[in-house]
């Protein structure tokens, strides 16, 4: 037992998860691209769909977990910080970041759009003739059933947004509605915060139980390395490079976006707002960011995220359960600068003027329709119609952005949750909570 018990390290899980991705991908690939022969890639593709089912499983206990976790938390979380007075200036700091680096996001994705000009000069009928036809028809499919359940106008988009903020709490946990937990949770812990000595038998209840999930996550996170292998697998076998090809500007467009956001824009503001070493925050953020890549959301990747930014970064259990929970929710830089791209591609592909009108109207409707996205795969493409609509573009052409919409999702979940950590690593520190001598690298000072 004692040797059994010796096997279970976070040293080994991060071999385990590494070799898992190492695999996941190769077979992928053998599938996608078929680099090492027919024979191999019909063995994978066999391989893969035998172990899909560990995909799911490791999907499915996560999902298990989450909502209660949200809820056990963030209502501890706000007690905690609430205790110490001032929790509405640390709230409104907390969404003033969320805004501000949506903000920067969203002109990331319009400045490049200017630049490259993906679709600009391209001939939209000769591009949709170069899509395999199969795709092409089940793009447009997906595309219809979207168009029936998004939200056509502002206001309608409002109206659900209000009405998941103030769900039933019950009902919220009972379908996985992650904003009307949260909220829920953030009035019960003020309301817990300001009761005196009368509720501090329920603030030391919460945080048990908070403490409870989290020893269940770290068995959960054993089935991770199988489940990452599965997905990733999965995820890189239907890769259809054939699809991509002719989308190629917009695609690239999207990735070099994306990688500003996570490797220049969050190591300045790390830096610039925590004095906190950029290195130790990618470092710290390896095994967030192999989550999120493979499960394609970031709800999903709630307990790795709060589990990572307290051990690997430093950052204080309060500001943990505030921020992640929150950010996973509603703050997805990702998505922000995802959807004002797809948006700046289509208005250029069909010779749509981009005035600057125009432009503000992408600026806006994509952070607004970033935080209404839940954290769940391809939320994103449900809110774009608004941006859309906005723009006046046709809703058929959603059926382009459709096409190449997994890979990016996978992608643009990463920058999301990475968003949270850098948010929860400066509340920390403005709090003087930081603690800067966790993980492997020392921190600025
Ligand atoms: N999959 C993303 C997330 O969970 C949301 C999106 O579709 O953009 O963060």
């Amino acid at each position: 037992m004692g040797g059994m018990m010796r096997f279970f390290t976070e040293r080994n899980l991060m071999y385990a998860l590494i070799a898992g991705i190492v695999v996941g991908v190769l077979l992928g690939l053998m599938v996608s691209t078929g680099f090492a022969g027919d024979f191999m890639a019909s063995v994978a593709r066999s391989i893969i769909d035998r172990i899909g089912i560990f995909g799911n499983l490791f999907l499915s206990s996560l999902k298990m977990i989450v909502t209660p976790l949200v809820l056990f938390s963030v209502t501890s979380g706000v007690a905690t910080l609430g205790r110490g007075g001032s929790i509405g200036r640390r709230f409104g700091f907390v969404i003033l970041y969320f805004l501000a680096t949506s903000f920067l996001a969203v002109l990331i994705a319009i400045f490049y759009c200017n630049i490259v000009g993906p679709g600009r000069g391209v001939d939209s009928a000769e591009l949709i003739e170069r899509l395999p036809a199969e795709e092409r028809e089940s793009a447009a499919r997906t595309q219809q059933g979207i168009a029936e359940k998004a939200p056509k106008t502002m206001a309608e988009f409002a109206d659900t947004q209000i009405r998941n903020v103030l769900m039933n709490p019950f009902k919220s946990l009972a379908e996985t509605n992650l904003v009307g937990v949260v909220a829920f949770a953030l009035m019960l812990g003020l309301a817990l915060a300001s009761g005196g000595e009368a509720a501090r038998p329920v603030i030391d209840f919460f945080a048990a139980m908070d403490n409870a999930l989290m020893r269940i996550v770290k068995v959960v996170l054993w089935l991770a390395p199988l489940g990452v292998l599965a997905l990733a697998s999965k995820m890189l076998a239907s890769l259809g490079l054939d699809v991509i090809r002719p989308l190629s500007a917009y695609f690239l467009t999207v990735i070099a976006g994306l990688a500003t956001q996570q490797f220049i824009v969050f190591p300045a503001v790390v830096w610039i707002f925590a004095r906190y070493n950029p290195w130790k925050l990618l470092m710290g953020l390896r095994e967030v960011m192999l989550f999120a890549v493979s499960t394609s959301s970031s709800a999903a990747t709630i307990p790795v995220t709060i589990r990572e930014v307290e051990s690997k970064l430093g950052v204080d259990a309060g500001s943990a359960n505030f921020v992640i929970p929150m950010g996973a929710t509603i703050n997805m830089n990702g998505t922000a600068l995802y959807e004002a791209a797809a948006a700046m591609f289509i208005a250029q592909l069909i010779g749509l003027e981009l005035t600057l009108t125009n432009q503000l109207i992408v600026f806006l409707t994509a952070t607004l329709a970033a935080i209404g996205a839940a954290g769940i795969p391809q939320a994103g493409l449900v809110t774009m119609v608004i941006i859309f609509n906005a723009l006046g573009i046709p809703l058929e052409w959603m059926a382009l952005i459709i096409v190449v919409d997994r890979p990016l999702d996978h992608l643009r979940t990463v920058v999301n949750v990475s968003g949270d950590a850098v948010g929860a690593v400066i509340l920390s520190h403005r709090q003087g909570l930081l603690r800067r001598d966790v993980g492997s690298h020392a921190a600025a000072p």
